[in-house]
């Protein structure tokens, strides 16, 4: 598989993991005094092209100490156990949450199943590999990884979901944010900057603890945020003031609905007009089609998620 990376400042890499499109499913590779760590890996069939891209850019695999996972949803973490086959000194680095679902992956994957269909896991995600339990590190608030002396500090972000961390690196004053502050596709950016808009995934999304776990990532004073979803953003108040503003708003369309008929395809409904709003507000002139193309996959998940949430909290 051909490499696609984006050469980011401060020796960081952003691989374009080519999960179901281009510019979508991000990794991270970061090299400090020739050793390298990777944040997220993609899905299973991401791990060629994660291999392919040390490779391109001269890297041992041997150079590879840590693989980072900020939390153990498949687009992030699906590739783990099988990209840890081919580093040969690299341990897995997760939240003590996900750590058992990487060691014994068959809950994952049949909760996986359950949301999206065996076919779908097959076609996209492809496989899970177990990742043996000496291999598997938890990493907790506070904890820190020196990467050749470049220290990479964690930092339990639950919202998204319970299992997650992020990291704050001090070098780019940039934290590896997972989903915890958003998707931001580069397709919807215009004068007014990033649109930035709240990944509700199933199945532990919980507004009020995200909102704050987004507060204290804003204490660190970061200066960008290197996302998932998709590459590097400048994150400033204004970024966080945005995605809170559309948790609450996604949050409110859930409440509007809860008692709605055929509740999923009305929540759905709903999320598509407000993410159109949003974005004709924030001037994208990209055609309806394209955008409504672009965020097909995250509607579906999000109304997933917050029907989740309703039957549990709302
Ligand atoms: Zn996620």
């Amino acid at each position: 598989m051909k490499a696609i990376y984006h050469e980011l400042e401060f020796n960081i890499t952003c691989i374009d993991t080519q999960h179901m499109r281009k510019d979508f499913v991000a990794a991270y590779l970061i090299e400090n005094n020739g050793r390298a760590a990777f944040i997220d890996t993609g899905c299973y069939l991401s791990v060629p092209t994660l291999l392919a891209t040390l490779e391109a850019k001269n890297i041992s695999r041997e150079s590879v100490d840590y693989i980072i996972l900020t939390h153990i949803h498949l687009d992030h973490a699906g590739g783990a156990g099988e990209l840890l086959k081919h580093l040969p000194n690299a341990n897995i680095y997760v939240h003590e949450r996900g750590a058992h679902h990487l060691i014994d992956p068959s809950k994952l994957r049949a909760g996986v199943i359950n949301v999206y269909g065996e076919l779908f896991f097959k076609q996209f995600l492809g496989d899970l590999i177990p990742a043996p339990k000496d291999r598997v590190i938890i990493k907790q608030e506070g904890d820190t990884l020196s990467l050749g002396g470049r220290i990479l500090k964690f930092i339990d972000t639950p919202g998204h979901a319970r299992h997650h961390l992020c990291i704050w690196d001090e070098t780019s004053r940039g934290i590896f944010s997972g989903d915890t502050l958003g998707v931001s596709y580069r397709e919807f950016d215009t004068e007014q900057g990033t649109l930035i808009f709240p990944p509700t995934t199933p199945i532990q999304f919980d507004p009020a603890v995200w909102i704050n776990t987004i507060n204290k990532l804003m204490t660190l004073k970061p200066k960008v945020a290197y996302l998932t979803h998709f590459n590097q953003i400048e994150f400033n108040q204004d970024s966080a003031k945005m995605l809170i503003q559309h948790i609450n708003g996604f949050v409110d369309i859930a409440k509007a609905h809860k008692t709605s008929d055929n509740r999923h395809k009305a929540i759905k409904k709903s999320l598509l007009s407000y993410l159109l709003d949003i974005a004709t507000k924030h001037g994208v002139t990209l055609d309806e089609v394209k955008q409504i193309k672009l965020f097909k996959g995250d509607l579906e998940i999000c109304a997933q998620g917050l029907g989740v949430w309703l039957d549990q909290d709302g």
